[in-house]
């Protein structure tokens, strides 16, 4: 590509209204433009990226055995009726009507087309499983779009979804596409996290995020690398508008003796049975203003509270539902998150609400608790976990341990898995005949990326005070040949030209800067797109048989001899 050829539309000041570094980079480099309030247009530079983005998620969809698809972006409301999810979605769901009067919705994801779609096309157990998956527009009509593409609310979503004849056959598929979106996230170039999720409004029982780790991510995750265990929260709505940040994060008793739970230890302390220490934790905290959000050990007898809505239960990973709760221990849901008997958190009752609370625990049955801070805390925080809770319930302060810190970072949600269960296909009917001839309800799993949201958490890893530092995998080119009097000079200009040839031939996407603009102009824009290795070539390097070379992130040029550099590059 010449830049005589293509839109290099960049700005040298920073827009005004764009409040995080991958918004302003992408509005300077010339990646995006706003059309409307989270509704954006994709320059070429910005597309060149998205494109790389989207070719490395269908090559890794692709060899994990998925199909490719593509599904309507407008749905009939009459699907999301059989779902039931035209009453629950709210307002992110953008709603329509045609000509005629009938109701569609522009698809903010795609359970109910893809399930009536199979629905009517496998018929029989032979046919699973069977994984689908599409590239698509999506629609949500956030609350508050911002951030560019990072939460717009016309997004590229890649979105995939699974079919299969039993539980087994879905985890089987999920810890694939575990293992994919490793390798997706791995070859993008990001610095990563996966991290136990709450499963929100799509439904179903495990769940997954990957998280782009950046101090600008609106998401705060908890991690324990003693147990390499990580659990995000999903922010609540109310926390983003005001909230306070929780006052702590505590646990009641040393992690690394599993087998004895925080509350049993309690209970010993109080010499009192299980549940009426857990009710005395909570009227305590009540009492206090303070929220307590616990989560059940596995092995836990108050594992009887589970419901068999939430079949992981038989692993560690435990959850209880807020009317679970309430019968367990007589406490009002919004004094209550979820129980855990290892560790509690505590907050302020103005600062949260149940829904705030999400708690995990690895596959050593020991836990971790994940609090929603405020979207806009920045700094990562450490908290021990064996300090005290609530006062005097526990006044067994200990010593500190370092290994059972749980320290809060932030993220940026890229990536999302789900085991689905039957919620939808037992909704749709969809059915096909097992290994006896009966009809039997297919259990689903979904996954999304983030494909245009991958594009800015890319930059938001990726910069310095010069502008973009693309990953190689997903850079809008991956050479700038600047020259030096491209028009005024004969040597420069066939130098230039027949390098361009040579290696745009070796499959290198170059970009020859043919404007004639100053150098300084010249390198500044290569800088701020973010292109990760530059040549110079100019009369006076060239009269010594040698061109410029520098890498983006290198501090200096070096010099490399010119009948050489094609070798030196490929
Ligand atoms: P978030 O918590 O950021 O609102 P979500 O949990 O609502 O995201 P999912 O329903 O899990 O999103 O959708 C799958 C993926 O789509 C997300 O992991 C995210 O990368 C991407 N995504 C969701 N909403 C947006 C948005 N408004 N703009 C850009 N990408 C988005
Ligand atoms: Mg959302
Ligand atoms: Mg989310
Ligand atoms: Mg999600």
């Amino acid at each position: 590509m010449r830049t005589s050829n293509f839109l290099l539309s960049t700005l040298k000041e920073t827009p005004a209204d764009a409040e995080i570094i991958s918004h302003q980079l992408m509005l300077r480099a010339g990646m995006i433009r706003k059309v409307a309030a989270g509704i954006y247009n994709w320059l070429p530079a910005g597309l060149r990226v998205l494109r790389k983005v989207e070719k490395i998620v269908r090559e890794e969809m692709d060899l994990a055995g998925a199909q490719e698809v593509l599904m309507p972006a407008v749905q009939p409301a009459e699907l999301w009726q059989q779902s039931g999810r035209w009453e629950q979605y709210g307002g992110e769901l953008l709603r329509m009507s045609d000509r005629h009067g009938r109701e569609f919705c522009f698809g903010p994801t795609h359970e109910e087309v893809i399930t009536s779609l199979i629905s009517n096309e496998i018929r029989s157990y032979k046919q699973l499983p069977a994984t689908f998956y599409q590239v698509q527009t999506k629609f949500r009509d956030e609350r508050r779009p911002r951030f560019g593409v990072m939460r717009s609310r016309e997004f590229i979503m890649k979105d995939a979804y699974s079919f299969h004849l039993d539980q087994a056959s879905l985890e089987d598929t999920y810890s694939k596409m575990y293992q994919t979106y490793t390798r997706i996230f791995t070859r993008l170039g990001l610095h990563f996290r996966a991290v136990e999720a709450d499963t929100g409004s799509i439904g179903g029982s495990a769940s997954h995020e990957f998280h782009v780790l950046a101090d600008s991510g609106e998401d705060a995750i908890a991690v324990c690398d003693k147990f390499d265990y990580a659990a995000n929260v999903e922010l609540a709505e109310a926390l983003a508008v005001g909230g306070e940040r929780p006052a702590a994060t505590q646990t009641l008793e040393k992690v690394d003796t599993p087998g004895q739970t925080t509350i049993d230890a309690v209970s010993e302390y109080l010499k009192t049975p299980v549940e009426k220490t857990v009710k005395t934790l909570l009227v305590h905290a009540a009492e206090e203003g303070k929220l307590v959000a616990l989560v059940l050990r596995g092995d836990h007898e108050l594992n009887e509270l589970k419901a068999e809505k939430h079949p992981l239960v038989a692993t560690p990973l435990v959850w209880a539902s807020d009317e679970e709760i309430q019968q367990a221990v007589g406490c009002s849901p919004g004094s209550i998150g979820v129980v855990d008997m290892t560790i509690a958190v505590i907050a302020d009752r103005s600062a949260a609400n149940v829904a705030d609370f999400v708690c995990g625990a690895n596959q050593d049955g020991v836990h971790y608790t994940g609090v929603n801070w405020e979207r806009d805390c920045a700094e990562p925080e450490v908290y021990d976990l064996r300090t005290v809770v609530a006062g005097d319930v526990c006044a067994r302060a200990d010593d500190t341990n370092q290994d059972s810190q749980l320290s809060i970072t932030r993220g940026i949600e890229v990536g999302h898995i789900f085991q689905l269960g039957t919620k939808y296909s037992e909704a749709m009917n969809a059915s096909c005949l097992d290994n006896n001839g009966k009809a039997a309800i297919m259990p689903m799993g979904c996954y999304g990326i983030g494909v245009s949201r991958i594009v800015a958490s890319a930059i938001e890893q990726n910069h310095d005070d010069r502008g973009i530092i693309w990953p190689e995998a997903i850079a809008p080119f991956q050479l700038v040949i600047t020259p030096i009097g491209y028009n005024k000079s004969e040597q420069v200009k066939s130098v230039c030209d027949d390098l361009y040839q040579t290696l745009t031939g070796l499959g290198i996407e170059v970009l020859l800067d043919d404007r004639n603009e100053r150098p300084g102009i010249m390198f500044a824009d290569a800088d701020l797109l973010g292109i990760p290795h530059r040549i110079v070539i100019g009369e006076k390097s060239l009269a010594n048989d040698k061109i410029e070379y520098k890498n983006r992130r290198a501090e200096g040029p070096e010099e490399v001899p010119q009948n050489g550099i094609v070798e030196f590059l490929t």
